[in-house]
């Protein structure tokens, strides 16, 4: 039987909220947002100038998408430099274009682009609502607001087996452009489709439909988060891959309350498609805001320069959990056990930003922590994915880890991974943002 305490109960069951309220990049920045202020800290704004001191918890949002947030310790920055953890807020899927939707056989249909790299099989023949901002004008500037279709209204379904009788030795594919569609609705000669879409958005949000200009939606799944198991040990969710560590991050945190040393807690938008962008890692956003903060509170270049020499990163991501059905997929000696801990990921060609000693470093934090910790490398001949470390490593030359929670089915619709997990990587961050 495997025992799970009540808190790592309370834990996982918060994580499976946090994910149920944030359907897309932008809410989950607006729900972590949520948190922080019920947890004291305040929002600043890029275009103001900045005064810091000690014991101040703010956070910063750029784009909608990216939120980071930071304590300032009371122990001088050239001195004990920072702990930053960083972790993803987009998850991989179907994204809804700016003109998508067109009258075709009769039947409504909305046309979508791939975002990063999702497991589209899974998406087929799920409950999918719609989630995201529109853009409206507002007087002679426009503004953005949040708007979330939680029932089931698209879908995409499958084509029956007895018209794709190889699709279980060849495997359920999709040609992106004309198969991928997701169904609205039967098509109505005296709406068409383009109108009848722009009126459901501006409906829902109690809108004149004239308003509208432009909209970023993602299809969400409806179903909400659930535990499994014989011992309800696992749980399941969208876009576990990267809320969780998000939560992690943000639950590290606010449980660190005031510090001795300054913690940052950075959540980017656009990993899964690489990180280049304004609000992305491969961005300027960590960087600037470095620097501001040391800027806020004084410090001259040379001291900042120090500060970042002090500084440690901890780039949280999912990790792959070994699956009983597919042993020949890991590399042997390296098998990740879902509930066995968190995990360091190695990979000597960079692909993961973990050194021997930022790697010995983030043992000990686990071992004061009192959790157990697992090591990962990917099979030599196939392809390993990526994460924000080497890119956030390579542009502030602070010393970086990997690390992340096992999971199963990365990119599915609906992941899989562990409550003792949860509950072990947020004590393992906490213990990273409080060991001073
Ligand atoms: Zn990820």
């Amino acid at each position: 039987m495997t025992a799970i305490s009540s808190a790592a109960r309370a834990q996982a069951q918060d994580l499976l909220d946090f994910i149920d309220a944030s359907p897309s990049p932008w809410h989950a920045v607006a729900t972590c947002e949520a948190r922080l202020k019920a947890a004291g800290f305040y929002r600043l704004d890029e275009v103001d100038r900045w005064t810091l001191k000690p014991g101040n918890r703010c956070y910063v949002v750029r784009g909608g998408s990216s939120i980071v947030a930071f304590t300032l310790g009371s122990q001088p920055l050239p001195e004990s430099g920072m702990t930053l953890i960083g972790a993803h807020t987009d998850s991989p899927g179907l994204r809804i274009k700016p003109r998508p939707a067109e009258d075709h056989g009769g039947m409504c249909r909305l046309g979508v682009e791939v975002y990063g790299g999702p497991l589209l099989a899974t998406f087929a023949d799920r409950d999918l609502g719609l989630a995201g901002r529109v853009h409206l004008k507002a007087g002679r500037t426009h503004e953005s607001r949040l708007v979330h279709f939680a029932e089931p209204l698209i879908r995409l379904p499958n084509l029956a087996i007895h018209m794709n009788r190889e699709v279980n030795e060849k495997g359920l594919k999709f040609n992106k452009q004309t198969e991928l569609p997701l169904l609205l609705g039967t098509s109505d000669a005296a709406l068409p489709a383009d109108d009848r879409f722009r009126q459901l958005l501006a409906e829902r949000l109690a809108v004149n439909a004239d308003d509208l200009l432009t909209w970023e939606l993602a299809a969400c799944d409806t179903q909400k988060g659930s535990f499994w198991g014989v011992d309800r040990e696992f749980f399941a969710n969208s876009q576990l891959d990267n809320l969780a560590s998000c939560h992690a991050g943000l639950s590290a945190l606010i449980a660190a309350g005031d510090t001795m040393q300054t913690c940052v807690l950075a959540l980017f938008d656009h990993e899964e498609v690489g990180s280049e962008s304004a609000v992305g890692a491969g961005g300027s956003l960590l960087g600037d805001l470095l620097q501001r903060i040391a800027g806020a509170c004084g410090l001259d270049a040379e001291d900042q320069r120090r500060m970042l020499a002090r500084s440690f990163f901890i780039s949280a991501d999912m990790a792959h959990a070994w699956h009983p059905n597919f042993p020949a997929a890991y590399e042997p000696c390296h098998k990740v056990m879902i509930n066995a801990g968190p995990v360091i990921k190695h990979n000597a060609n960079q692909r993961y930003s973990t050194d021997g000693a930022s790697a010995a470093r983030f043992m000990a934090i686990c071992e004061k922590a009192g959790v157990p910790c697992q090591q990962y490398a990917h099979r030599t001949d196939l392809g390993c994915g990526s994460t924000i470390g080497p890119i956030l490593a390579a542009r502030l030359g602070i010393a970086s880890v990997d690390v992340g929670s096992p999971m199963w089915a990365m990119h599915s619709v609906r992941e899989s991974a562990g409550v003792i997990d949860h509950a072990a990587m947020i004590a393992a961050l906490t213990t990273a943002f409080t060991q001073q």
